[in-house]
């Protein structure tokens, strides 16, 4: 694939800190942009980071026909570049593009564009341990039309931005509480694709959480209000007695790559791993037993975050004593080890550019 490049004069990399990156702030210097158009990808370029030019009457902001995912390339220890996991962000972004009627892509082209623009781009990557340039790939429906209908073009663009450490607290344990009130997907919806018409309901609530003092809502099923779906953005994982517990893929959660690497992770180290539904009830009750060992969330920008506490209309339960626990310090020290080179890549999950 011939992509064309337009370098940008000056760049604007003396402009950040860091030292002090905070999560999706500064933007790296340029960005791949690539046109569908009479069925075919078309003008793959890499222009610099700045405004686009669309009119009001943009079908993506009326309908929402907009995809989007989330990678990370990080520095190794040997001094090469690795894209973390590409395939699996690849095919995910065609599954969520299929769902809402917008044109596939070839691995081929979505890492051409990437490889690209992470190697003209890699002075923005920082080299600092836990820290990684987040990849935003996102796709949109381009035609000029105010009707509702399936776009006949479309746009696909790539931004970097420089990260840290997700949460301030970094592995500190967060705090959760369920919704009674709302729920983020039903079964036969959209909540299997990662797309922004997901995200947005979803603010009021977790502003909501956040004024109680809470991080994140923990999200129950549309139909029951029992079974536990994910937290936030992320996807959610239990350790009651020595069984590592996830919900399993049914259509309502993301297909997450991180809890992917869990699992694969728990098979290899021998721990019991179950995808199965799991209750709040069930939850709350292991609490009390004393067999709820530990719960963690997981997701591409935090990795692994460990919950602490998880309320439940007038319960509330602490979990490890507000610590992290071992098995999610092993995760996330080996997830983030094999991200950067220090340990070995027994997955096959390092993409060397
Ligand atoms: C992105 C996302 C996740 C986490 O997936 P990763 O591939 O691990 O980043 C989980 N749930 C939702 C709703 C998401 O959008």
């Amino acid at each position: 694939m011939e992509i064309k490049v337009t370098k940008i004069k000056k760049s604007r990399i003396a402009e950040v800190d860091f030292n002090n990156l905070k999560f999706g702030e500064a933007l790296s210097d340029h960005m791949f942009s690539m046109e569908y158009k009479e069925g075919k990808w078309v003008s793959p370029e890499i222009i610099p980071f700045g405004a686009i030019e669309i009119f009001p009457s943009l079908c993506a902001l009326h309908y929402g026909q907009i995809v989007f995912e989330g990678l990370k390339a990080f520095y190794t220890k040997q001094g090469t570049i690795n894209i973390f996991r590409p395939e699996k962000y690849h095919k995910r972004m065609n599954k969520s593009c299929q769902r809402l009627c917008m044109p596939e892509m070839d691995f081929n082209v979505f890492i051409s564009g990437i490889k690209e623009l992470v190697t003209l781009d890699k002075a923005w990557i920082p080299k600092k341990k836990g820290s990684s340039l987040y990849i935003r790939p996102f796709v949109f429906a381009s035609d000029n039309f105010i009707g509702v209908h399936v776009s006949k073009n479309y746009r696909f663009l790539t931004i970097t931005s420089p990260v840290g450490a997700y949460y301030k607290e970094g592995l500190n344990p967060t705090k959760l509480i369920t919704s009674t009130r709302y729920v983020r997907s039903v079964r036969g919806g959209s909540g299997d694709a990662k797309i922004p018409g997901n995200y947005a309901p979803t603010l009021l609530p977790a502003q909501e959480a956040q004024k109680k003092g809470y991080t994140q809502v923990i999200w129950l099923d549309g139909i029951e209000r029992k079974f536990i779906e994910e937290v936030g953005t992320s996807n959610i994982f239990f350790l009651i007695g020595d069984e590592l517990i996830t919900p399993p893929l049914e259509g309502t959660i993301l297909d997450g790559v991180t809890r992917d690497c869990v699992i694969q992770l728990a098979e290899n180290w021998k721990i019991k791993i179950k995808e199965r539904k799991i209750s709040i009830d069930e939850v709350i009750s292991a609490s009390q037993s004393g067999s709820l060992k530990e719960c963690f969330a997981t997701g591409t920008a935090a990795v692994i975050s460990s919950v602490g506490e998880i309320a439940h209309k007038d319960t509330s339960i602490i979990i490890n004593d507000m610590e992290i626990g071992d098995i999610s310090r092993k995760l996330y020290d080996e997830i983030t080890g094999i991200q950067c080179g220090n340990k070995a890549d027994k997955f096959g999950w390092r993409y060397l550019v």
